[in-house]
Parts: structure tokens; C-alpha cells; sequence
């Protein structure tokens, strides 16, 4: 597809692209694990096994490339999987700079390579100004990790601000964008040397298959090692969830301009609301990121909010209990809403308040879900 056709049209199309044997308008599957080679010896449709080549799972890296405007894009076997090829890029006993309050299975994660002697890790309030720029003069740092919004408090990052602080003090920029998603927020054009997706949420869409995504700006060393990473740790996406991830990505736009309405209209609905402490979203012109946003995010604010209880913790956790539409589960992004106590998953370490609802904005009616949340918080 030309090169100046807007997102939409890209996704709606999957960049247009025509299945070459039959003429089918949607790809089929490519389960072959291992390809042809010619008596020459060659490969000559260039593809030759399937841990790193598959045409199913082609497709979606090529229109994740062109939306993120990056030039490569890999696909691996969850989110998890994609940060961690990154991180495993990186030599033992690097430091890395990451947010103090971000998504707590990787945090997690790198915790215990702290433990382990693998990395060293500074968690810091990366989305106040100046903070990362003074951690960094502190300590030679060879990647900078951001998360904008970030979980559970969405909280926004300045990724320019961060692009040139840690290329000045010469560490590369990773954005985890799973929560704005590339519709709402282009990291790589603001700086950034590698996008990550965690494509089991809004990309795919539909709750059904758990994917990640890693996206470059070049086929520089960055992605020559994390292509390697994934191509001998072997964390690959299957042909049928690349597929799926193909066939949900055709209606992101859709999905995230609903979701991103949806959560306007529940946070202005409930910010002066005498039963709720606080709304965290940066729709709120009271959010601390909210000026930030406006520059960074193009389209919404985003599908994902958090409220806090005035009446505490148990107050939080029996409204969750309440609720009839909402569901309660973990994750996010999906075509219907879901409502999360993110203490009680992130256990007595967590830096989350306790009184804190973590809300995905499905594409339901916005009323639906305002009047089934008050009726909730009205039985307290
Ligand atoms: C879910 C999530 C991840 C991890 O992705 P998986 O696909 O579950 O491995 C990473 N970052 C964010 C922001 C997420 O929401």
C-alpha cells in the first residue's frame, strides 16, 4: 500500500495485501513447519523453517512495522516473551533505569535477575520531570524502560523528554506502549529504539490468544539481537494466534476509539463522585500527566482507568464483587470490560493502595458500564 494511506485504512485492509494462489481477500494459515529447498540448494522463496519463518506470522509484523512507522517488527510468544528478549540482549550486570510503579509481572521479573547477579535495577518516578535524567548522571546506564500509561495508576512519561536524556547519557529507550497502542501514541517517533506490545491486549482484542511484540525503527543491532534472541530461545508466536492477532488487528481502530470514549465518559462521571477518592486517567485535566498526554497521545487518552475507594480496601473489593457487567479478571484490552483489585494480585509487596480499581473499557454502551459501576459503589 502507498506510503501515505492513514492507520485506518491500513488496518481495515491489512495493508491491502491479496493472497497470491487463490486471490482470497483474508490470508490463509501456513502451517508448515519446514519449506522446500531447490536441487541448487537454495531457498528460493526465501523462507526455510518455520522458529523463524512463517507467513502467518509475516503479515502482522508488516503491519505492526508500518503503523508503529518502524521498519521491523518481531512477534513473539507473549509480551513477557518480547520484553524479555530485550532485556537478554543486554550484558551481565548492565544497568537498566525502570519505572517505579509499572507492569508487575515484569517488574517482577526483573527483580529476580536482580537476585540473581544478572542486571541491576533503579525503579524511579520516570514520569516527574527531571528524575530520570539525574539517575542516569548517577550511574552508567545501557537501556532506559518505560511504560506510558503505565499500570495501575497511569501514570504519563514524556517519552521525547526520555529519548534524548538517555541517549545523552548513551543507553537506548524501550517503550512498553501495550496500553496506548499505536493509535494513540507513535514511541519511535519520538525517540524511542524499540516498542513493545503486549499483543494479547488491544492489538489481537478479543481475549483469545496471548502474544507479544517487539518494533524497531531500523535493522540496526537492537533488532539483530533480539531476532537472534527469539530465534535460539525459540519464544515464537503459533501460525493460528498470528493469524487471530491478524484478523483482531483489522478493527483496532474501532476498538480503541471506543474504549478510549468509554473510559472519558466513566472518569468524568465519577471524578466528583462523593463515594471515590480519586480517578486515575489522564483524560482528567487534574491528572499530573494530562498536559503530557495532550502531546504525546493523539486520538484519546486511552481505554484503562483506575478509581480508588474512599471507604478503603474491603469497600474495593466488594464492589468488584457487585458489579453484574463488569467482569472480574485480570488483563486488559479485550471487547468487553473487566475490573481488577490489582492488590490482591500483586500481593503484599505491591506498591499499589489498596483501595485501587484497575478498569479495562470495553466497547460496550459507556452508560451500561457507568450504571452497573454506581449501582455497585450505592450497595457499600
Ligand atoms: C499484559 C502486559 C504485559 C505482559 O504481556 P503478556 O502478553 O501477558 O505476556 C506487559 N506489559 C503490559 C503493560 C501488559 O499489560
Amino acid at each position: 500500500m502507498t506510503a501515505d494511506w492513514s492507520p485506518e485504512t491500513l488496518l481495515a485492509q491489512a495493508l491491502g495485501e491479496i493472497e497470491p494462489v487463490y486471490g482470497g481477500v483474508a490470508p490463509p494459515i501456513h502451517t508448515a513447519t519446514t519449506y522446500i529447498r531447490s536441487a541448487d540448494n537454495s531457498y528460493p522463496m526465501g523462507v526455510a523453517y518455520g522458529r523463524d519463518d512463517n507467513p502467518t506470522s509475516a503479515a502482522p509484523e508488516r503491519l505492526l512495522a508500518r503503523l508503529e512507522n518502524g521498519k521491523q517488527a518481531l512477534l513473539f510468544a507473549s509480551g513477557m516473551a518480547a520484553a524479555v528478549a530485550v532485556f537478554e540482549g543486554l550484558p551481565v550486570g548492565a544497568h537498566v533505569l525502570a519505572p517505579k510503579v509499572m507492569y508487575w509481572g515484569l517488574r517482577k521479573w526483573l527483580l529476580d535477575r536482580v537476585a540473581a547477579g544478572r542486571l541491576a535495577v533503579t525503579f524511579a518516578a520516570l514520569h516527574e520531570p527531571g528524575v530520570a535524567a539525574a539517575a542516569l548522571a548517577e550511574r552508567t546506564t545501557a537501556l532506559v524502560w518505560a511504560e506510558t500509561p503505565s499500570n495501575p495508576l497511569w501514570d504519563v512519561i514524556d517519552i521525547a523528554a526520555l529519548a534524548a536524556a538517555a541517549h545523552k547519557a548513551g543507553a537506548v529507550l524501550a517503550v512498553d506502549s501495550t496500553a496506548a497502542t499505536p493509535m494513540l501514541t507513535r514511541p519511535l517517533d519520538l525517540g524511542a529504539d524499540v516498542v513493545m506490545h503486549s499483543a494479547t491486549k488491544y492489538l489481537n482484542g478479543h481475549s483469545d490468544i496471548i502474544a507479544g511484540a517487539l518494533v524497531f525503527p531500523d535493522d540496526g543491532p537492537l533488532y539483530q539481537s533480539a531476532k537472534t534472541q527469539r530465534h535460539d530461545g525459540g519464544a515464537i508466536i503459533g501460525h493460528f494466534e498470528a493469524w487471530l492477532l491478524l484478523r483482531g488487528m483489522r478493527t483496532l481502530h474501532l476498538r480503541v476509539a471506543a474504549a478510549c470514549a468509554g473510559a472519558a465518559a466513566i472518569a468524568e462521571r465519577f471524578a466528583n463522585d462523593a463515594r471515590i477518592a480519586d480517578v486515575l486517567y489522564p483524560g482528567l485535566a487534574s491528572h499530573p500527566g494530562h498536559s503530557v498526554a495532550r502531546r504525546q497521545m493523539r486520538g484519546g487518552f486511552g481505554g484503562m482507568l483506575s478509581i480508588r475507594v474512599k471507604a478503603g480496601q474491603a469497600a474495593a473489593i466488594q464492589t468488584a464483587a457487585d458489579v453484574q457487567l463488569w467482569k472480574r479478571a485480570t488483563s486488559l484490552g479485550g471487547v468487553e470490560s473487566l475490573i481488577e483489585h490489582r492488590a490482591s494480585v500483586e500481593g503484599p509487596t505491591t506498591p499499589v493502595p489498596g483501595d485501587l480499581l484497575r478498569l479495562s473499557v470495553g466497547i460496550e454502551a459507556p452508560d451500561d458500564l457507568i450504571r452497573d459501576l454506581d449501582l455497585a459503589l450505592g450497595r457499600l
